[in-house]
């Protein structure tokens, strides 16, 4: 058995044709361009090409991007200034800030500055317990959504499905498990002192990966007929490779998306979307 591979790239491709008219039409209505800022603090510089992606990606649907760098030095009373002007600011629909920061920039001042309602990547606490609790108005973080509008876009049946995934982290794994719960599957969540983990991951319908650790999901560890995201991003030597064995696991699975090119194209894509649901409720006022 070969695995049908989830072509994110593909699927990017059309969403970026949907968002590019869903934000003419929003432009012709409101006379405002939807638009995020990015905030990033200097000195990773594997920031650097995310952030120039994220500049692409939305000036490409004709949405609106500034960049705002500030040096690695900076201190805490800077970043929290620079993120309330950028929360008042009516130009500005949705705000991220590149992460990782310097170690004596800590997340929490983020999240504790942060506007929810511009929080495009999910991370403040008010959208994270929104999501838990399942409240319409909730902004989710873009990775799992991305994946989980993979799944959709295959037409994979989630309700009554089991679902495993690997990893907790509050931007990938768990906001995924939370989402895939909202879908109605089973869902359990492993982690690092998940005792036989090869015999949890062997009864998911869907099997999630989101470690952050090469190649770790191998083909004995997956149930025959499986559908398996891959959120791994793993640089080995000069080659970017996922948490799962593509090779081995895709002899056994039916559905796998491939790294690169399965879940990261979606991420992106689904930082559009939550930026132009952002703008479209800050203008709710303005419908016709
Ligand atoms: P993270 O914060 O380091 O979390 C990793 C999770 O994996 C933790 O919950 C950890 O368990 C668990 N884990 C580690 N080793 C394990 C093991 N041997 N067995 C079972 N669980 C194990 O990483 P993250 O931010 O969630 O990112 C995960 C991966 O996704 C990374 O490769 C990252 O680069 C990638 N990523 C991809 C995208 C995308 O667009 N595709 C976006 C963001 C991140 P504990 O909680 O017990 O420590």
């Amino acid at each position: 058995m070969t695995a049908q591979l989830m072509d994110g790239r593909a699927i990017a491709k059309t969403m970026r044709g949907e968002i590019a008219s869903s934000v003419a039409g929003f432009v012709k209505q409101y006379d405002h361009i939807p638009a995020i800022a990015v905030v990033q603090v200097e000195g990773d510089p594997a920031s650097v090409a995310y952030v120039r992606q994220i500049e692409k990606s939305f000036v490409g649907v004709g949405m609106g991007f500034t960049l705002h760098l500030l040096p690695e030095t900076c201190q805490a009373a800077d970043l929290v200034e620079l993120i309330q002007g950028l929360n008042v600011d009516s130009a500005v629909d949705g705000i991220i800030v590149q992460m990782p920061l310097p170690r004596h920039l800590p997340q929490s001042l983020v999240t504790a500055a942060l506007l929810p309602t511009k929080d495009v990547d999910g991370i403040h606490p008010l959208n994270a317990g929104k999501l838990l609790q399942g409240a319409a108005d909730y902004l989710a973080p873009a990775t799992p959504s991305g994946g989980m509008e993979l799944l959709k876009r295959y037409n994979i049946p989630l309700k009554g499905k089991r679902a495993v995934v690997v990893g907790r982290s509050n931007v990938v794994g768990r906001p995924m498990a939370v989402l895939l719960l909202h879908q109605n599957a089973t869902v359990t969540i492993c982690h690092s002192h998940t005792a036989d983990l090869a015999a949890v991951t062997r009864e998911a319908d869907i099997l999630v990966a989101a470690i952050g650790k090469p190649a770790i999901i191998t083909a004995d560890m997956v149930k025959p007929g499986a559908v398996v995201i891959d959120f791994g991003v793993n640089l080995v030597g000069e080659h970017m490779v996922g948490d799962v064995d593509t090779m081995g696991v895709s002899e056994v699975a039916d559905f796998i998306t491939p790294v690169p090119g399965g879940t990261g194209p979606m991420t992106n894509v689904m930082l559009m979307l939550n930026t132009l649901s952002a703008a479209e409720r800050h203008y709710p006022h303005k419908l016709a």
